[in-house]
C-alpha cells in the first residue's frame, strides 16, 4: 500500500460509536449493527486484519480493505521491569514517540497514557516540559496505546481483565487536546470498546479551568488536578499556568465538577520536592485548602490528596524530598482529616516512575536519530542489569 493510499482510508480507531455507526450507515450503506461487530473485532480481540473478522461477510469485508484501516501505534521497544511495571517506546510516527507504562497492583491493572507529544505547560519539575510541545495526538493515537496494551496483556472484558484503570498521567495536556481526549475515553468506556468504569478513567490536568467545566459538562470520568503547592506565589513558579488559572479558581472550578458528579471526590497531586514545597507549613496550608473543599462540596473527603515523591530526571535543578519528610507531611494532612496518599514509586528501574516517561519529539534542538538511540541505550542499560 503506497502513502497516498493510506493517507485517504479512514483509520477505525479514529472513530468512536457514533461514529464507527455512521462510517457504516452513511459510507458503507451498511447496517449499524456491522459497526458493532467491527468493534468487537478491534477492541475485545485485537484483530486489525478485516480478512479475519470471520463474522464480516466478503463483500464487506472487501469495501473495508477499499476505504478503512486499523492503524496502531508502532512498537519500537518494550521493557518489562521486575516488579510487573511494563514500559513501551511507541511511534506515533516516522518522527515521533512516546512511552507509554503499565503498572499491576493488587487487583488492579493501571495503564499511562499519553495525550500529546511533548507539552507547552513547561511545568518546571516535568520532564516532559524539556521536551517541548510538538503536536496534539489524534483519536487513533489515544486509543491506539490503550490497544497496544490490552493485546499484550490478552485483555478480555467482561472476563478476567487485566487492564482497569486508564489515567491520562502520561505526556501532554489532556484538557488541551479536549476533543481527541473525550472521544478516546469514550471508547475506553463503551462497552464495545474497553468497557471501563467511568471512574476507572482519571483525566488528570495542570488546570485548564475552562475545560474542566466543559468536561463537567461532557463527561463523567474522575478528576485530577495537579495542584502542587498551597499559594499562587509557589505555584506559579512550578506551574506556570497558575499566573492565569490562579488556585482559587482553579477549586472553584473542581467544585463544580464535583458538584455535577455527586458524591464523587477530586484526587489533587502534589508532588514533593526538597526544600521546595515539603515543608510543614506547605503541609498545614494544603490541609486548610483541602477542608474548605471538603466544606464547599459538602462531602467529607470530597478532596484526596496524592503524595508524590519527585522523581529526578537528568538536568533538574529539584530534588525527591527526603522519605520521613514525605511521612511527616502526609501525617500532618491526615491529623487534619484529609485523605492523603503516597504514591508508590513502581519500575523505577525501567525509569517509568511518574513524570519520568519520555518521547522522542522532533525539534530544532535535538536530532531524532540521536534520542532514539539514546533511548536505545538506557532500555539496554536495564537489560543488562
Ligand atoms: N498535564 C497533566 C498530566 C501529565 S503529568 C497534569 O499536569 O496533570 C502527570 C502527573 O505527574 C502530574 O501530577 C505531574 O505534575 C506529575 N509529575 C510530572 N513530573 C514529575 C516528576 N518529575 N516527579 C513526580 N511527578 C511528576
Amino acid at each position: 500500500m503506497n502513502a497516498v493510499e493510506t493517507a485517504r482510508k479512514q483509520n477505525l480507531l479514529d472513530l468512536d460509536r457514533e461514529g464507527m455507526e455512521r462510517f457504516f450507515t452513511d459510507f458503507l450503506g451498511e447496517k449499524r449493527y456491522r459497526a458493532h461487530q467491527v468493534m468487537k473485532w478491534i477492541y475485545h480481540r485485537h484483530i486489525t486484519d478485516f480478512e479475519e473478522m470471520t463474522d464480516i461477510g466478503k463483500v464487506l469485508r472487501g469495501k473495508l480493505e477499499a476505504s478503512a484501516e486499523v492503524r496502531v501505534p508502532e512498537v519500537q521497544f518494550e521493557k518489562p521491569s521486575t516488579d510487573g511495571t511494563h514500559k513501551w517506546l511507541l511511534g506515533m510516527d516516522a518522527r515521533n514517540a512516546i512511552e507509554m507504562v503499565f503498572i499491576p497492583d493488587k487487583g488492579r491493572g493501571t495503564l499511562c497514557v499519553s495525550s500529546q507529544v511533548g507539552c507547552a505547560l513547561n511545568c518546571q519539575f516535568c520532564s516532559t516540559a524539556t521536551q517541548g510541545f510538538n503536536r496534539n495526538l489524534s483519536v487513533a493515537e489515544i486509543i491506539g496505546q490503550v490497544w497496544v496494551a490490552g493485546r499484550h496483556l490478552g485483555n478480555v472484558p467482561h472476563r478476567q481483565r487485566k487492564l482497569t484503570n486508564v489515567v491520562m498521567m502520561g505526556m501532554g495536556e489532556p484538557l488541551m487536546n479536549y476533543d481527541n481526549v473525550v472521544r478516546a475515553m469514550r471508547i475506553m468506556r463503551d462497552d464495545l470498546g474497553y468497557g471501563l468504569a467511568n471512574k476507572r478513567v482519571t483525566l488528570s490536568t495542570a488546570g485548564v479551568v475552562p475545560m474542566i467545566d466543559r468536561l463537567a459538562e461532557e463527561s463523567d470520568v474522575s478528576l485530577a488536578v495537579s495542584l502542587h503547592a498551597p499559594d499562587d506565589a509557589l505555584r506559579t513558579e512550578l506551574v506556570p499556568l497558575n499566573k492565569k488559572y490562579p488556585i482559587a479558581e482553579l477549586l472553584e472550578a473542581c467544585k463544580r465538577y464535583a458538584l455535577r458528579r455527586k458524591g464523587t471526590s477530586v484526587t489533587f497531586e502534589y508532588t514533593l520536592m526538597k526544600g521546595v514545597n515539603d515543608l510543614p507549613e506547605h503541609a498545614r496550608q494544603l490541609a486548610r485548602l483541602m477542608k474548605r473543599f471538603d466544606n464547599a462540596v459538602q462531602m467529607k473527603d470530597a478532596a484526596k490528596v496524592n503524595l508524590i515523591p519527585f522523581n529526578p530526571f537528568p538536568g533538574t535543578r529539584y530534588e525527591r524530598s527526603d522519605e520521613t519528610v514525605v511521612r511527616d507531611f502526609q501525617t500532618l494532612l491526615l491529623e487534619a482529616q484529609v485523605l492523603t496518599m503516597v504514591r508508590r514509586t513502581r519500575g523505577g528501574d525501567i525509569d517509568a516512575a511518574c513524570g519520568q516517561l519520555k518521547g522522542q519529539v522532533t525539534d530544532r534542538t535535538r536530532r531524532q536519530d540521536d534520542f532514539r538511540q539514546k533511548i536505545a541505550v538506557r532500555m539496554n542499560k536495564h537489560e543488562a542489569a
